[in-house]
């Protein structure tokens, strides 16, 4: 009988164990996690640090218990992975063992990036793990605080804003990046949302690298501060610092001269990295950008799942591709939405709709005749419908709305004379 090994537990691991059983494969599966909690959902962490969401709404796939039930595994669980040795199919892990497998899949996501000016810093927070959300609410109901720095002004970071602003804390949201959403937006919605944090009392500091801070401890020796020192000199006192600088793919467990490693490890449509029988999936990798025709990572839950669930078939010698997927970003915050669809970085002609009667605002940017990326305000109905647009016509595939997808345009504002347009682009 076939062995394989999971290495990492979040999303793209569980998703491709399920997708493993559903093909009748009955290989013996260990799955390697260095926490012994089931699969977790980190998009929801914010959603517990504010109170929105309860413990075991962070686990959308339920226990291990139920998991291993209904798709029998050998859970290795608070078992770090050292090192994979992807020429020998070994695993090592911290405790001296290694195990030999026919198929390893590599899902071990992404980790909080701390920069090195911020390594010191013994208080300050991150934003990943369940472990990141509890220290933060724990901490936030010890006592009130008046004051917080949130560095970058990402989907996370704007998250991490909102969760604190709601409660009664004043924000600085600061970013090296001149302008909010730096790799979503375009300039125009970015100070739009910017302009509407200003009214909410958040303030934002943007355009500045942050080089560092200072922790303060008083004289029980517990963290009361910090002050916060920005490039052009000027520096910010608070008493909470949380940082969402960015993530880094978890691939120090592999050798570069071993297995193609970039960002991420790279994997081709079936997930298959360039060491055989080594697949990769999720926050760890690097799969097809279908507007640049690059490898690029794509760090989105949705991306983390089909990528498992193809890697997950594959292994299980069931041929499956997965061809690739665009840059999305579609975030709900402080009674806004903010969708961005496609690489911002793209430029061309700019479309603008404003519909006031729905009130949303749509930006796209036209190359070409086509539509290379939308950025969208305050109208979440309707960019399912334009994303699946974008990728059909990145794949050449005929870009007819169905009347139901028309029906929908319609009723959530868009006017029929943009859908012709769009239609009519391919
Ligand atoms: C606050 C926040 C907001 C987000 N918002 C969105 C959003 O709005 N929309 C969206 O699509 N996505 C969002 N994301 C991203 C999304 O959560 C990720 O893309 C997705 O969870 C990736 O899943 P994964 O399985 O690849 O990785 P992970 O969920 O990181 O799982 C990897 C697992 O592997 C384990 N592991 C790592 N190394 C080892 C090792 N050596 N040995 C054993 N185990 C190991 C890790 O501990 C972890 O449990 C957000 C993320 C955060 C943090």
């Amino acid at each position: 009988m076939e062995h394989f090994a999971i290495v990492g537990f979040g999303c793209a691991g569980y998703h491709a164990l399920r997708a493993i059983r559903e093909t009748g494969c009955e290989a013996e599966i260990d799955i390697y996690s260095d926490t012994d909690l089931p699969p977790y959902n980190p998009m929801l962490t914010t959603y517990y640090v504010a109170g929105r969401l309860p413990y075991e709404g962070l686990f959308p796939f339920g226990t291990l218990k139920e998991i291993g039930k209904q798709y029998h595994a050998v859970f290795r669980t608070e078992t770090c992975v050292k090192k994979v040795d992807a020429a020998r199919k070994a695993v090592m892990t911290e405790d001296g063992k290694e195990m030999l497998y026919d198929k390893i899949l590599i899902s071990t996501g992404a980790s909080a990036f701390v920069p090195p000016s911020f390594s010191g810093l013994k208080d300050a927070h991150c934003m990943r793990t369940v472990e990141d959300a509890v220290k933060l609410r724990e901490k936030l109901e010890l006592r009130p605080y008046k004051d917080a720095v949130v560095v970058g002004a990402s989907m996370v970071g704007i998250k991490v804003a909102e969760l604190l602003n709601r409660r009664g804390i004043h924000v600085t949201l600061a970013d090296m990046a001149p302008h909010i959403f730096a790799l979503a937006a375009y300039p125009e919605v970015s100070e739009m949302i910017e302009e509407r944090l200003i009214k909410l009392g958040i303030d934002t500091a943007f355009g500045q690298a942050i080089t560092g801070a200072e922790e303060h401890v008083d004289e029980d020796g517990r963290v009361a501060g910090y002050t916060v020192s920005l490039g052009g000199g000027s520096r910010i006192e608070t008493e909470l610092l949380v940082l969402n600088i960015g993530t880094r793919a978890s691939t120090g467990i592999l050798d570069g001269a071993q297995i193609r490693i970039d960002r991420g490890v790279v994997v081709n449509e079936r997930m298959e990295t360039s060491a055989p029988g080594v697949y990769a999936a999720g926050d760890c990798c690097q799969g097809n950008n279908l507007q640049s025709g690059q490898t690029q990572i794509i760090g989105l839950w949705a991306n983390a799942g089909v990528q498992g669930r193809v890697a997950g078939r594959n292994m299980a010698g069931s041929a499956d591709e997965a061809d690739g997927n665009i840059l999305h970003n579609i975030t709900h915050f402080l009674d806004m939405d903010f969708i961005g669809l496609g690489d911002n970085r793209l430029t061309g002609e700019t479309y603008v709709y404003v519909n006031r009667e729905k009130g949303f605002y749509l930006q796209a940017v036209i190359r070409d005749g086509k539509p290379v990326g939308f950025n969208i305000l305050d109208n979440y109905g309707i960019s399912g419908i334009l994303k699946a647009h974008l990728i059909r016509m990145l794949r050449g595939e005929p870009c007819r709305f169905t009347p139901q997808q028309r029906g929908q345009l319609l009723r959530y504002g868009l006017e029929r004379q943009f859908m012709d347009y769009l239609e009519a682009a391919i």
